[in-house]
């Protein structure tokens, strides 16, 4: 089978050493399997992505010795397509509209962070059928009706990654109580989740292994249970290791003090590089 993985920044802050790690280990893994690692600017938070990240971002990727395949893909083009898909779902009654706080819901659509599990929505709106939608409401995923649905749907996926190695089983009832009914979209104002986007996406790249962070592990899950709402493939997952500060912590875009361009600019090697996150030399 042909091996495609990908790489998906947000461009809302320049890489750190951690974005580093997940890029050079997409790539190495592509390319000792004659494969393709494609570029994808997941930059659909149109507040906190800027121009000068996506560019800075390439240029980083390329002083590291890392090409891609392709065109990269920018997902903010394709919002109005990512809702207009969503549609699909709309005569099924897995969705219902949701007026809940603004900021709630701005939660819930942005990228994961580590620890912060998600936030099990208590179900407020979930008798509200789509005809009483109003501007600015958020449509919402039914998560135990799109269990009823694909009633007869074996839901699992396969990881490679060290911490979670295997074959996984979503359990109907873990994921109605630990996750819950997600926001997917706020339609009319340009807004849709990440990992409903970046499902799309894999699948329209034709990714065959997703290689990212274990903070995003959790998330897994929920695109599976979309991936058969939209009768997508699902590829096999790699969660890696995360490169942690000096306390242990996850390293976030405000951690300048470890940006891939400060170290060009100290005089750093992209085998320095390497070696700082623990990778092999080529
Ligand atoms: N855009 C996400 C991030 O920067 C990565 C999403 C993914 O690889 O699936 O954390």
């Amino acid at each position: 089978m042909a091996f495609v993985t990908r790489f998906a920044p947000s461009p809302t802050g320049p890489l750190h050493l951690g974005h580093a790690y997940s890029a050079i280990l997409a790539h190495d893994m592509a390319r000792a399997k004659s494969g393709q690692f494609l570029l994808r600017m997941e930059d659909t938070d149109l507040e906190r992505c800027r121009p000068e990240y996506d560019a800075l971002i390439q240029e980083d990727l390329a002083w590291l010795g890392l090409s891609w395949d392709g065109p990269i893909h920018r997902q903010a083009a394709h919002i109005t397509s990512y809702n207009t898909r969503l549609e699909a779902l709309e005569g099924k009654g897995l969705l219902y509209p949701c007026s809940c706080t603004r900021s709630d819901i701005r939660a819930a659509l942005a990228a994961p962070q580590e620890g912060v599990g998600f936030n099990v929505y208590p179900g407020t709106c979930r008798q509200r059928g789509l005809g009483s939608r109003r501007p600015g409401d958020a449509l919402r995923l039914d998560l135990a009706a799109a269990f009823d649905f694909l009633a007869a749907t074996d839901l699992c996926f396969v990881e490679t990654g060290p911490a979670h190695s295997g074959q996984h089983r979503i359990d109907r009832d873990q994921a109605v109580t630990q996750i819950g009914d997600v926001v997917l979209s706020r339609k009319g104002e340009d807004i849709v989740a990440y990992f409903l986007a970046s499902a799309f996406d894999d699948a329209d790249q034709g990714v065959t292994r997703v290689i990212r962070g274990e903070d995003l592990f959790d998330f897994t899950p929920v695109q599976v249970i979309l991936q058969h709402l939209f009768g997508l493939p699902t590829p096999i997952y790699h969660h890696h290791r995360l490169i942690r500060d000096d306390q242990g912590k996850r390293l976030a875009k405000r951690d300048d003090a470890r940006a891939i361009a400060k170290y060009r600019a100290e005089g750093a090697t992209p085998a320095d590089i390497r070696r700082m996150v623990g990778l092999p030399n080529p």
